[in-house]
This record gives structure tokens, C-alpha cells and sequence, in this order.
């Protein structure tokens, strides 16, 4: 209906209803050839999308027969919401408010939750067993080790790589699919005298998968990927979707384009969006090449649409922003402005040490709230997550609730994992890093005889009653049986989800206090597990989404804030891509952070690095401060171990860049007289002496 469409477009500047209405001309007909559009931070991408994928609804597409693809399960949800508002809004100011309700649900999510949906489906047709479960980083690191065990390589080899560093190895060349030898001497030279172990190792860490059933975060890709070189389910799958749409585009990688590329082969229906100057994925084997190269893998060439306003940031914050990639080797030339011209420059802050710096922040993230803002409206980033370790400390002193992103997960925590580790197991008894997990919660039970049950199991075609044959473990005495007895009950489906989660905390909560000093505290997080799980449909859909994209950390530890809270956000830079800010703040702004230490130095990797302190500076509306602190510790995170160092300024605001900026530091001699006047005043108890006149 083009009258709901034109109140949609309204708020459109005339590029981004280019976008919008691309292949939609056309009065009542839909004929999409490929769109790019390419643009800076801020300019709108996300927002033109999620226009787009209105547009096309008010314009007789199926949502059902809509892909949209983001970068977090987060961004998926939100875009969904922006779809239904948008529409809801445009059928509002028609009179048809009611319509709306629930009528536009897209497919969203990212590649690897789509493909875990996808594959679920397919399972049967591809030879995969529908019940496999899902394997994180860290219980594919857990894997490899085992793997590596078997294979005696831990034990003859002392100096061999560590089950992380094999794991990203592995990754790398799959993700980048490239092979081990061009993966080792280029990322991993350091490995390269193992080179044939690791080819044993990886070989057999690929037959422990199959053998078990389990799927790690790149065999979410691999098997999509496969099953759409396969043009008979290519062509099916790519039926289904009439419409894909792919925001941050520049952080896919080769599987991931190709996997679009197969499901639309012409393009046709296709839209992706990004910012070549915000690739900051190329470590999981991104390449900003899909998205440079993308127009001329059509015939005729994917029509481009670039976007130049920044609705977002202020002139000051932009200036220095545009300054800092401006230096950049190579990119897409773009010129973005912005009639944000009210506010002031960015702040460079030099402070003492990351104490002060932690007190710099809480300050003005006060002082702020003072002045109308919430919490919620400011952002703290860090380049690693445990940059933000004096930050949560003194946040925490300060009883300012934060949650945190991309650092440690509710899900890591060893309790959590336990209860998991059950689930898991009677989703997929061949699991064996569950499983292994699993028996040593069993009292008497050790890793030794924990290998000799799952191996006893392992090649039988029902692993559970392979089980239940075996003689019962003396040491474990009467929680066998019991043991037997409860995961045959869950099998078996008898309790009913979510109520079988229930049962599963009863028995582990019984072993808690062995296991644990500190189980109390434990307990309440599991109270809290089973209320995120009432929250899924299925056994099978909790353990998928929550390995996918599992809940942040929260300063009381108790699992996720409700929503309707007020906190304090922090965030690693990579977490915090397509977001927004009033306030944003960036911790240790210096080299050695950013650019890491940890960049080898090839040009190619110090270049990321200024990508990525453009997406940091980029979040800020309003105002920005980049934090410097003059001394620096590092935590066990520096090649040559802990120590304190003197930190100077990050080399990509050079002497150029420094005027866009207002270069202060702190605290400064008022803000210190001022501090003890405030520090005297609290040690004045008024009240006690009042209640001491009156008695
Ligand atoms: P990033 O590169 O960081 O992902 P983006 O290009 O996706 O940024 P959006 O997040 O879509 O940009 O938009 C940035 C801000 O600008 C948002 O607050 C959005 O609501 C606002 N915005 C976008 N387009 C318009 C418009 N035409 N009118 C008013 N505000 C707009
Ligand atoms: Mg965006």
C-alpha cells in the first residue's frame, strides 16, 4: 500500500530513501537487483535497513520470507522491534494501529543462529543427527585437549601450543579457508615446528565432533556452507527468502559471503550495508574485501548507494573522528557531516594511573546523571575486557550497577556450567566434554574412571542403556543409581521442559556442597538459570541460543539486570559495534592498548587497530573523553608478564589531530581541593549530634 509507505519515508533523507526504495519504483511490483551501501558511522546504515525491510512489508512482501542478518542475537532483536514500531507508527498514523500487532516477524538473527535453525531442520536430508548440541570456544578448547591427551602430544611435546592457541589455529583456517601451512606462517610462526602434529591434531579433533555429535561456532558455518554446495538445497533454501539483508557487512568472512552468494546467486533480493573504515573483525578472518568486491560479483554491478549525513555524533566529535581514519592507509573515500554543531571538542584526559583513571570516570558518569542523564545513556570501552578491572572495582565500591559486554559470561562461571553439562548430556549423550564434565560432580568419581564410562559407551548405538549396563563404580556407592535413574527420567521427557530444569538443580544442589566452598552464592545464580530457561520453548532451543549468545556480567553477578533498571555500560570496542551513546568514555587510550601490544606490528594489524578506535570514538553523541593514563599496568597480559609501564599517548592521535581536541588532565588542583572538601563533609555525622542534643 504506497500510502503506508509514504508516511514510512518521511523521516528519510533523500540517499537513504534511495536505499529504501530500491527495486520498489515501481508502482506495486518488486524487482530487487543487489544493493551496497556503503557508508561512515552514525550515517543511518542500520536505520535505512530497518526502513527497507518495512518498506518492503507495506509493500506486499512476506516477512516470513525475509533474512535479516546481524552482527549479535542483540542487534537482531532490536532491528526486529525498529521493523514492527515503523510499521506500527505508519499504519497508526493511518487509523490501522491493530493491524501491526505481531504481523511482521522477519527472520533475524546471525549467520551462526540462523545456521544452527537452519541445519536443525535439514539435519536428516545431510546425514547429521537433529540432537547435535553446540560446542562454545571454550568447550571446543576442552575438546581439543582431550584430543590432545589421547594423542600423547601434551605429554612428550612439553613445549607444544596451548588448547586456546590450537583452537584459534584450527579456526583461522577454516574461517579464512585457507591452509594450516599459509595459516602458521603468516599468523602463527611461533608453531610452525609443529606443523604435523597439528594436521594429526586437527584430523582427530574433526573425527571426536562427528563421533559425538557436536558442532563448534565454525562447523555452524562449514555445514551451511556445504549444504549450499549442494544445488538442489541451494536453490530450495534460497526459495525460501525473497529477501536478504546483511548489516555490517564488512565483518563477514569468505564462508559467510559465499554462503550468500549460493543462496542468491544473482543477487536478486539481496541488500548488504557497512563501513569499510569499521572492519575490526579480520582476527576471526573477516574481510573487508566481500564488502569492496561485492558490487562486481553481479552482472550488471550491484547498484551502490552511499549515505554522507552523520545523524548521530556532534561536528567536534566527528572532526576528530574523520581525522584519525583519515590517516588510514586504504578505504573508501567518504565525507561525512553532520548539523550537529553545537557541543564541545572531545576531551584527551591525562590521569595518574588506572586507579585515577577509574575515579575520573565514576566522577563524570555522576556528575552526569546529576545533569538528566541515565546511566543507561553512557558507555565505558576498553580495547580487552580485563582493561575494565579497576573500573569495576571501584564501580562496585561505589554501589553504581554496570553490566558488562563481551567479557566474562554468566555461562563461564564453573556452577553454571555444571548444571549445563547435564542438560547438554541428555540432549546428546555422546557429547563427551559434557559428559566428562558431568560424572566428576558424581562424589568418589575421578577423571580416570569418568573416561572408562564414557569410553565403555562411546560405540554403542544407545549410549545411555550402554550406560546403565555397566557395573556400578564402587567409590560412587548409592548416587549411581540415582544418578541413572534421574537422567532416565529427563530422557525419557517425563518432568516437561521447563520444569525438568528444576529437577536437574535439586540433584546438582546436593552435590554443591562438596564441590564448592562459596555454594550459597552459587545457589542463587542457578535460581537464576532456571528462570532464563522458563523463558525458552524447548530443552534443545535454550542450550542453542544460550551457547550462541549467552547473557553479560553483571556487577551482582546474579545473571542479566531486568531491563527496566538503570545501569552503567561497559564494553569491549568489538562488542559495542553499531551502538550509540550520549556519553561515551575510553579507557587507556595509550600504545600498548591501542594499538595492542599484541599487534605483531605488520602494517596490516596496526591498521585494524585504528579502525577500531574510530568505531570507539564514533559511539559518542554527545560528548567523548579518551582517558590516558600516564602509568600502566599490565596484567599478565604482556609477553614479558606483569609490570608497571609508562604509558604515552596512542601514536594515532598525532601532533595534527591534537588541536580537534581539548587536552586536560586530572585531577586538576581545584578538582583536588574540591575532592577533600567533599571527603571532610562526610566524616561530619549531622545526625548523630542532632540525635545526641535531643536525649
Ligand atoms: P554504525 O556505522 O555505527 O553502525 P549506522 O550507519 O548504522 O551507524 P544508525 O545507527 O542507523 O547508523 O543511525 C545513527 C543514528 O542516527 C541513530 O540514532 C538513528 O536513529 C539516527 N538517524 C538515522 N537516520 C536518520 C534520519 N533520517 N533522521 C533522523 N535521525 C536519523
Ligand atoms: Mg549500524
Amino acid at each position: 500500500d504506497s500510502h503506508l509507505s509514504h508516511g514510512l519515508l518521511d523521516k528519510l533523507n533523500s540517499e537513504q530513501r534511495r536505499a529504501v526504495e530500491h527495486g520498489l519504483e515501481a508502482q506495486g511490483r518488486i524487482d530487487c537487483p543487489p544493493l551496497l551501501v556503503i557508508a561512515g558511522a552514525g550515517s543511518g546504515k542500520t536505520n535505512t535497513l530497518a526502513h527497507r525491510v518495512a518498506h518492503l512489508v507495506a509493500n506486499g512482501a512476506d516477512p516470513r520470507r525475509i533474512l535479516l542478518l546481524t552482527f549479535s542475537r542483540r542487534a537482531a532483536m532490536e532491528m526486529t522491534r525498529r521493523v514492527e514500531r515503523i510499521c506500527g507508527d505508519a499504519l497508526a498514523s493511518k487509523g490501522r494501529a491493530r493491524e501491526a500487532k505481531g504481523a511482521i516477524l522477519p527472520w533475524a538473527g546471525t549467520f551462526h543462529g540462523v545456521a544452527a535453525r537452519l541445519l536443525r531442520e535439514y539435519a536428516l536430508q545431510i546425514g547429521l543427527d537433529p540432537c547435535f548440541t553446540i560446542h562454545d570456544r571454550e568447550d571446543s578448547a576442552d575438546l581439543i585437549n582431550l584430543v590432545r591427551h589421547e594423542l600423547g602430544f601434551s605429554k612428550t611435546e612439553r613445549r607444544f601450543p596451548t588448547k586456546g592457541t590450537c583452537l584459534s589455529i584450527y579456526s583461522r583456517c577454516v574461517n579464512a579457508e585457507s591452509d594450516i601451512d599459509a595459516v602458521l606462517t603468516t599468523s602463527f610462526p611461533w608453531c610452525a615446528g609443529w606443523r604435523e602434529e597439528l594436521k594429526r591434531l586437527f584430523e582427530a579433533y574433526v573425527e571426536a565432533k562427528q563421533a559425538q555429535n557436536v558442532l563448534d561456532y565454525d562447523d555452524l558455518l562449514l555445514y551451511w556452507a556445504e549444504m549450499t554446495n549442494d544445488p538442489v538445497l541451494a536453490a530450495e533454501m534460497g526459495r525460501r527468502f525473497d529477501h536478504i539483508l546483511v548489516d555490517e557487512y564488512q565483518d563477514t568472512n569468505a564462508v559467510q559471503s559465499s554462503i550468500l552468494l549460493a543462496l542468491k546467486p544473482d543477487g536478486r533480493g539481496v541488500t548488504v550495508v557497512g563501513d569499510d573504515a569499521q572492519s575490526i573483525y579480520s582476527f576471526r578472518a573477516a574481510t573487508v574485501r566481500n564488502i569492496l568486491d561485492f558490487p562486481a560479483r553481479f552482472d550488471p554491478p550491484a547498484k551502490i548507494v552511499t549515505l554522507e549525513r552523520n545523524y548521530r555524533s556532534t561536528q567536534p566529535i566527528l572532526a576528530a573522528a574523520n581525522a584519525v581514519i583519515d590517516l588510514a592507509r586504504e578505504r573508501f573515500a567518504k565525507n561525512l557531516w553532520t548539523e550537529r554543531n553545537s557541543g564541545g571538542r572531545p576531551l584527551l584526559v591525562a590521569v595518574g594511573d588506572e586507579a585515577d583513571q577509574a575515579r575520573y570516570v565514576v566522577e563524570r558518569v555522576l556528575d552526569n546523571r546529576e545533569a538528566g542523564a541515565a546511566l543507561k545513556q553512557q558507555a565505558v570501552l576498553f580495547r580487552t575486557s580485563h582493561h575494565s578491572g579497576p573500573l569495576e572495582v571501584e564501580l562496585t565500591r561505589r554501589n553504581i550497577p554496570f553490566v558488562k559486554f563481551g567479557g566474562l559470561k554468566f555461562l563461564d562461571a564453573a556452577h553454571v556450567k555444571d548444571l549445563l553439562a547435564l542438560l547438554r548430556f541428555v540432549e546428546n549423550p555422546r557429547d563427551r566434554v559434557a559428559g566428562f564434565r558431568l560424572m566428576q560432580l558424581l562424589p568418589g568419581m575421578g577423571p580416570s574412571t569418568a573416561t572408562r564410562l564414557l569410553d565403555g559407551m562411546k560405540e554403542d548405538a544407545d549410549p545411555l542403556a550402554a550406560l546403565a549396563a555397566v557395573a556400578a563404580p564402587a567409590r560412587v556407592g548409592a548416587d549411581w543409581p540415582l544418578f541413572l535413574a534421574l537422567i532416565d527420567h529427563l530422557k525419557a521427557g517425563a518432568a516437561g521442559w521447563p520444569a525438568e530444569i528444576g529437577y536437574c538443580r535439586e540433584w546438582y544442589e546436593r552435590q554443591l556442597d562438596r564441590i564448592y566452598d562459596d555454594a550459597a552464592t552459587r545457589r542463587a545464580d542457578l535460581v537464576q538459570l532456571e528462570q532464563i530457561a522458563s523463558g525458552y520453548p524447548s530443552r534443545e532451543r535454550f542450550l542453542t541460543e544460550l551457547t550462541l549468545d549467552p547473557p553479560d556480567a553483571t556487577s551482582d553477578e546474579a545473571g542479566p539486570p531486568h531491563l527496566d533498571e538503570d545501569f552503567l555500560i561497559l564494553s569491549t570496542i568489538h562488542s559495542a559495534k553499531g551502538r550509540e551513546w550520549k556519553s561515551v568514555f575510553l579507557l587507556n587510550v595509550v600504545d600498548g592498548c591501542i594499538p595492542s601490544d599484541l599487534a605483531t606490528g605488520a602494517s596490516a594489524e596496526i591498521e585494524e587497530e585504528r579502525r577500531l578506535l574510530y568505531v570507539a570514538m564514533t559511539r559518542a553523541k554527545d560528548d567523548l573523553h579518551l582517558v590516558v593514563p600516564q602509568r600502566f599496568y599490565t596484567h599478565g597480559q604482556h609477553p614479558r608478564g606483569d609490570r608497571h609501564v609508562y604509558a604515552s599517548r596512542t601514536r594515532f592521535i598525532t601532533e595534527e589531530i591534537l588541536p580537534l581536541l581539548e587536552v586536560v588532565s586530572w585531577p586538576t588542583p581545584t578538582t583536588q581541593a574540591a575532592e577533600a572538601r567533599s571527603a571532610r563533609s562526610v566524616r561530619i555525622d549531622v545526625g548523630a549530634k542532632m540525635r545526641g542534643m535531643w536525649r
